[in-house]
């Protein structure tokens, strides 16, 4: 596997999808590396999609959407909103597929090569076209075209002009929808690139609004003839071949259109395209009306009302099902990410514990010692605590606790967070400040809770705490970090408590 197989999967909405969801699934078992599992994934959960798996589907997008978001994958981020629009969009929610088009392009560095951000832009073109804001689309249909400029391939540029025309064609433009076609196709022509059929569909659907009915004929046999090797859905020819048929009856040539519908309605037959063979049933009334055989038109529209009906509720009962499905993988999320923060704080105080520490202090170091910008621990411990608990009372040794957390919030340690590591004893992380910096300011915190009035928890036993301290440096585990902090801390106490030793490794 290399990562061109992988763009290559990414991009393929052909024929065999189930070959496309196999070749996914090997990847995603042989791989080493999280970043092309978790893309291998993603395509599995396109073609479930696209198989109407919408629960399964949904929940892997998210998954993978938060699995980018905990790792700043930021292609992984805009290519799950993508695909998380297009399953919204599916259930009839457009204003959920706006919302994740825009969270698409914005996850997208502007460092991403303009060739791979082109898709994502005309994407979110599309979803202002669907949400009814055509001279948003319009906006960024330019800018895609300016995109696709940089891409040596005229097919990029004949893909933005396509979109766009059918946009303007759905808003009911057919005059900019016809300019647009022109441009496609002069395009095509300075490139020496046949248009394929699904660029043929949108001329002939324009041409057929504008009322250019033998151009629009000639349009989808054109088509037609291009099929077979047209990266195209299932459903791509039965849909030419009912536009065919319609063109002829408007052309007046019933006899043809009635060939032609027949063939229609075998293709859908033999393949399960019930929501076309509805259409067919409709076309075919028209057809008999247009020959002025009005009986057999009226029966024939009756046949079409039955079924469209019994379509449309067994559309709308699965439409139920999917937004009940999606709604519960939605609750289920949020679940889980209340959970999952819950078990990162402390409950007696809800600052940060333990495990948030070992999941993001590494990271930190890392970062700390790569960019040179300092980083410090500070490790804090009440000092004769015990002696709280034992002469006032467990409670209040509790309150103590939760008052001194609320202190060391409000210090506000730069760039950095508290945690409550466990008992007596926090954790400050500093960044961005270098050794004196950081001595005063933890020379503040101590000063801050020694001068705290504590009379009402503690009566008149005093309420200090120790401070030990260490920077950050190269080849840093955490644990070599906090032992020397820890090493200050022991230092501080050992000096008297009430004090704070900040500086490099102790000889002890
Ligand atoms: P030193 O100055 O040496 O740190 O003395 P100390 O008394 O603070 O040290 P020691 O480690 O002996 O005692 C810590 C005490 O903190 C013991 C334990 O009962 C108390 N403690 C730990 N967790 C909690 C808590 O959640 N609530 C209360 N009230 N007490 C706690
Ligand atoms: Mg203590
Ligand atoms: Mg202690």
């Amino acid at each position: 596997m290399n990562s061109a197989e992988l763009d290559d999967l990414e991009d393929w909405v052909g024929r065999d999808p189930a070959g496309r969801a196999a070749r996914a699934a090997e990847i995603e078992r042989e791989t080493g590396d999280d970043v092309v599992r978790m893309r291998a994934r993603l395509i599995r959960a396109d073609v479930a999609e696209r198989n109407g798996e919408l629960r399964a589907a949904a929940e892997a997008m998210w998954l993978i959407n938060e699995w980018a978001h905990a790792h700043g994958n930021r292609y992984l981020i805009a290519r799950s909103h993508l695909l998380l629009g297009r399953t919204y969009r599916n259930l009839g929610d457009v204003a959920a597929l706006l919302e994740h088009a825009v969270a698409a392009v914005e996850a997208l560095e502007e460092t991403v090569a303009p060739r791979r951000r082109l898709p994502y832009v005309v994407k979110y073109a599309d979803a202002l076209t669907e949400t009814g804001s055509i001279d948003a689309a319009r906006e960024r249909y330019r800018q895609a075209e300016e995109l696709a400029r940089h891409s040596e391939d005229p097919r990029d540029r004949i893909m933005v002009l396509n979109n766009h025309a059918y946009a303007e064609h759905l808003a009911g433009e057919p005059g900019r929808a016809w300019a647009v076609v022109r441009r496609m196709r002069a395009t095509a022509i300075a490139h020496g690139y046949r248009l394929d059929p699904n660029d043929l569909d949108t001329v002939a659907s324009v041409q057929i609004a504008l009322g250019h009915y033998e151009d629009a004929e000639q349009t989808v046999l054109a088509a037609i003839t291009g099929y077979p090797d047209a990266p195209l859905e299932a459903d791509a020819l039965p849909e030419f071949l009912l536009t065919l048929a319609i063109t002829r009856r408007l052309l007046g040539d019933p006899g043809n259109a009635q060939q032609t519908l027949d063939l229609c309605r075998e293709q859908c037959e033999a393949h399960g395209h019930g929501e076309i063979l509805v259409r067919v049933m409709q076309e075919q009334a028209e057809l008999y009306a247009a020959t002025g055989a009005f009986r057999q038109a009226f029966t024939e529209h009756k046949r079409f009302h039955a079924a469209e009906k019994e379509v449309l509720s067994a559309a709308r009962e699965a439409q139920a099902r999917n937004r009940q499905a999606l709604f519960e993988v939605n609750e289920a999320r949020q679940e889980a990410e209340r959970f999952r923060e819950q078990a990162r704080r402390d409950p007696l105080t809800g600052l940060r514990n333990r495990r948030h520490v070992d999941e993001t202090l590494p990271a930190l170091i890392d970062n700390a010692t790569r960019t040179g910008v300092p980083l410090w621990a500070a490790l804090l411990d009440l000092d004769h605590f015990k002696q709280i608990n034992d002469l006032c009372t467990h409670e209040a040794g509790d309150r103590v606790l939760v008052e001194v957390a609320r202190l060391l919030v409000a210090s506000e340690p730069a760039g950095g967070f508290v945690a409550r590591l466990g008992g007596e004893e926090f954790l400050l992380v500093v960044t961005g400040l270098d050794q004196s910096g950081t001595a005063a300011f933890l020379e503040r915190v101590r000063a801050t809770i020694a001068g705290h009035t504590w009379r009402e928890m503690a009566g008149d036993l005093p309420v200090t705490v120790s401070i030990g301290a260490g920077p950050a440096m190269p080849g840093d585990e955490q644990a070599d970090l906090l032992a020397r902090a820890d090493a200050r801390l022991y230092e501080a106490k050992r000096a008297g408590r009430n004090r704070v030793s900040a500086g490099g490794a102790l000889c002890r």
